[in-house]
C-alpha cells in the first residue's frame, strides 16, 4: 500500500468511527456478547468534538494550517507501521468489515492505534492478534531483546550512537556477519516522510509568520537528513499563532529500550488570554517563594529563568499523540543536548483538558461530592491549578546540602523523589493561588472553587491505584487533609471541604513536605508514603462507584475536518 493511500484510508476510517458513537446513543443492549464487549470497552471514552477558534487567522495562515494539518495526517500511518508491521493490512481489513463487529473494532482499532486494548494492558481484541510485540516494529519481528543487546554491546562507539539513537530502526542484515543493521528514518519511511516534508515546504510559503516558517523548513530538511538538531531549536523560539508539533518525538512504545521516538503530531493555536496569565503568574514567583510556609534558610532567594510554558488549543492530533488516554499536557524536545543549550518547553492543551473537565470530571464529583458542592467545581479552577502545578515545580528547595555535602533533593529522595514532588507541586500549588486571593490577585470566587476542584480532582487521579508517582502524591494529600479536619466525608459517603480548616491544611502539608526536601531527608519521605500513600475504605468506596464514569475521551477533531473541505480557504 502506499502512504497516499494509507493516509486518505484512516481519514475515511476515523470519520466513519466517530460517526458511529455520534450522536451518542443511549447503551443498547448488543444481541451479539462479542459487539456489546467492545461497545463497552470504546465507551470508556466519551466521544468529543474538538474545536479551535481560527478567527484570529489571515488567509495566508489559515491555508499554511490546512497544509500542516494535512502533514500531520501522514504521521497518524507512520505510527501506525511503527507500532506493528501488521497494522495496515489489518486496518485494510477492518475498514471492509462492515458487520457490527466490524465497525466496533475499527473503532477500537483507531483509538487504541493496534489490535491491542491499552487500557486493559494490551489484551488483543481482534481474533487471531498475536500478542503485542514489546520492540514495536522498531526491531526486527522475533528479534529478543537479549539478541540485541549483545548486538549492541559488539558494537563501536558511533555505530553504538546510532543503534541506539531516536531516528533509526533495527533490521535483520542481509547476509553479512552482523544479524541486524541500523537504518535511518528518512530512509525506512521514505515515502511518508518526503510527502510531509513537501506539505510542510508549502505551509512555510504560505505563513508569513518567520518563526512559524523556520520551524516548517528545518523540520522538513529533518525528515530527510535524521537531523533534528536545528528544528529542535527552531519549535523552542516558536513565536506564532500556530504551534504545530510534528516528528519522531516519544519513545514509550519502544519497551524494550526506550531508544526510539514514535511519530506525533500536535497541531493548535496559541491562547494569548492564558498564555498572558502564566506569564502575570511568574511575575509574583519570587514573592510567593519569599512566602513559602517553610523556614527562612530553605526558600530560595533569587528562583531561575522560568522554563516557558506555552497554553494552547488543539486542532488536530495525530500518532503516538492520538493513542489510548489523549495527552492533556507535554514537555519537549527530549534530546539531550537541546535541552542543555535552550531549555524545553512545556505545552498545555487548553482544550483537550476542558473536555476532559467536562466528561469525566464533572460526572465524577456528582458522585464523589454532595449535590450542593457542585458549583464550586470549575474548569477555570481547575486549569489554573495545573498552571499554577507547573509553575510551582521551579519553586521551593531542589540544590541542597546534607552534612555538608552538596547535592540534589532528587538524589537524596531517590525513587520516592517524584511522588513527593508531584505532592509538593499540587498543594504548594493550592498555597501559591491561596497567597493570590489573600493578595487581591485572584478573586474570593476562585478561592471558594479551588479547593472543591481539586477535591474532586483528586478522585479523578486515584482511580487507576497509587502505583504512579501522581496518584500517590494525590493519596498523601487527600489523607493528610481528612486528618486534619480539612475535608470530611458526609452520611451519604461524599466528601466536602471544610473551608475553615483548608488553608491552615495547605501550609501544613506544604510545611511538612518541603522541609522533608530541605533536609533531604529519605527517611521521612518514606514514612510519609508509607503513611498516607494509601486508599483508605471511604475514598475506595466513592471510586467503586465510579465505574460507569468514562475514563477518558476520544476526539474528532471538527475544526481540522473544516480545514480540510476547505484547504482552509474561508
Ligand atoms: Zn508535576
Amino acid at each position: 500500500m502506499t502512504s497516499n493511500s494509507l493516509v486518505s484510508l484512516l481519514a475515511v476510517s476515523a470519520v466513519a468511527g466517530s460517526a458511529c458513537a455520534s450522536p451518542p446513543a443511549p447503551p443498547v443492549e448488543s444481541p451479539d456478547p462479542a459487539v456489546a464487549a467492545l461497545e463497552a470497552m470504546v465507551g470508556r471514552f466519551a466521544p468529543v468534538e474538538v474545536r479551535a477558534d481560527l478567527s484570529p487567522l489571515a488567509d495566508s495562515e489559515r491555508q499554511a494550517l490546512a497544509k500542516i494539518v494535512e502533514a500531520a495526517r501522514v504521521m497518524d500511518g507512520l505510527f501506525l507501521r511503527q507500532v506493528w508491521a501488521g497494522n495496515p493490512a489489518l486496518l485494510v481489513d477492518l475498514a471492509r468489515d462492515e458487520t457490527p463487529l466490524g465497525r466496533a473494532r475499527l473503532r477500537y482499532f483507531l483509538i487504541n492505534k493496534g489490535p491491542w486494548s491499552r487500557l486493559d494492558r494490551n489484551e488483543p481484541f481482534v481474533p487471531g492478534a498475536p500478542a503485542k510485540p514489546d520492540g514495536a516494529n522498531y526491531y526486527p519481528a522475533g528479534a529478543t531483546k537479549a539478541a540485541l543487546e549483545t548486538w549492541l554491546n559488539g558494537l563501536s562507539e558511533a555505530e553504538r550512537r546510532r543503534a541506539t539513537g531516536f531516528f533509526t530502526t533495527i533490521r535483520r542484515a542481509p547476509g553479512g556477519r552482523d544479524p541486524f543493521v541500523a537504518v535511518p528514518y528518512s530512509v525506512e519511511y521514505e515515502g511518508e516522510l518526503a510527502l510531509a516534508a513537501e506539505l510542510l515546504r508549502q505551509a512555510a510559503a504560505l505563513t508569513t509568520q518567520p518563526s512559524l516558517a523556520r520551524y516548517l523548513t528545518t523540520r522538513a530538511d529533518a525528515f530527510l537528513t535524521d537531523d533534528y538538531y536545528e528544528s529542535d531549536v527552531a519549535w523552542m523560539e516558536l513565536d506564532a499563532s500556530i504551534e504545530p508539533t510534528i516528528g519522531p518525538y516519544e519513545v514509550y512504545e519502544d519497551e524494550f529500550f526506550n531508544y526510539k521516538a514514535g511519530f506525533e503530531a500536535f497541531i493548535a493555536m496559541r491562547d494569548d488570554e492564558e498564555t498572558a496569565k502564566v506569564a502575570r503568574f511568574g511575575a509574583d514567583l519570587q514573592d510567593i517563594e519569599d512566602h513559602l510556609p517553610i523556614d527562612a534558610r530553605h526558600r530560595n532567594p533569587k528562583l531561575g529563568a522560568l522554563a516557558p510554558i506555552r497554553v494552547v488549543n488543539e486542532v488536530f492530533a495525530s500518532g503516538d499523540a492520538n493513542r489510548g488516554v489523549q495527552t492533556a499536557a507535554f514537555n519537549l524536545p527530549n534530546d539531550e543536548r537541546v535541552i542543555r543549550e535552550k531549555g524545553s518547553k512545556r505545552v498545555m492543551l487548553k482544550n483537550v483538558q476542558e473536555a476532559k473537565f467536562d466528561l469525566v470530571l464533572t460526572p465524577i464529583s456528582r458522585i464523589a461530592l454532595p449535590a450542593a458542592a457542585q458549583t464550586d467545581v470549575a474548569f477555570e479552577a481547575f486549569f489554573t491549578h495545573i498552571l499554577m502545578h507547573e509553575l510551582m515545580h521551579g519553586l521551593g528547595p531542589h540544590d541542597i546540602a546534607v552534612g555538608g555535602r552538596a547535592t540534589t533533593v532528587r538524589q537524596e529522595l531517590r525513587e520516592v523523589s517524584s511522588a513527593i514532588e508531584e505532592a509538593k507541586a499540587d498543594v504548594s500549588g493550592l498555597f501559591a493561588l491561596q497567597y493570590l486571593v489573600d493578595k487581591g490577585v485572584l478573586s474570593k470566587d476562585f478561592e471558594r472553587t479551588m479547593y472543591t476542584t481539586f477535591l474532586a480532582s483528586a478522585f479523578r487521579s486515584l482511580r487507576f491505584g497509587t502505583t504512579e508517582a501522581h496518584a500517590k502524591g494525590i493519596a498523601v494529600q487527600l489523607n493528610y487533609l481528612m486528618d486534619a479536619g480539612a475535608v470530611s466525608v458526609g452520611a451519604d459517603g461524599t466528601f466536602s471541604v471544610v473551608p475553615d480548616r483548608v488553608k491552615d491544611a495547605v501550609a501544613g502539608l506544604t510545611r511538612d513536605i518541603m522541609t522533608l526536601q530541605a533536609e533531604g531527608s529519605y527517611a521521612k519521605a518514606t514514612d510519609l508514603l508509607a503513611r498516607l500513600g494509601g486508599v483508605r475504605p471511604a475514598v475506595q468506596a466513592v471510586l467503586d462507584r465510579l465505574q460507569p464514569v468514562p475514563v477518558d475521551i476520544a476526539p474528532r477533531f471538527v475544526t481540522a475536518e473544516q480545514l480540510r473541505a476547505t484547504g482552509g480557504l474561508r
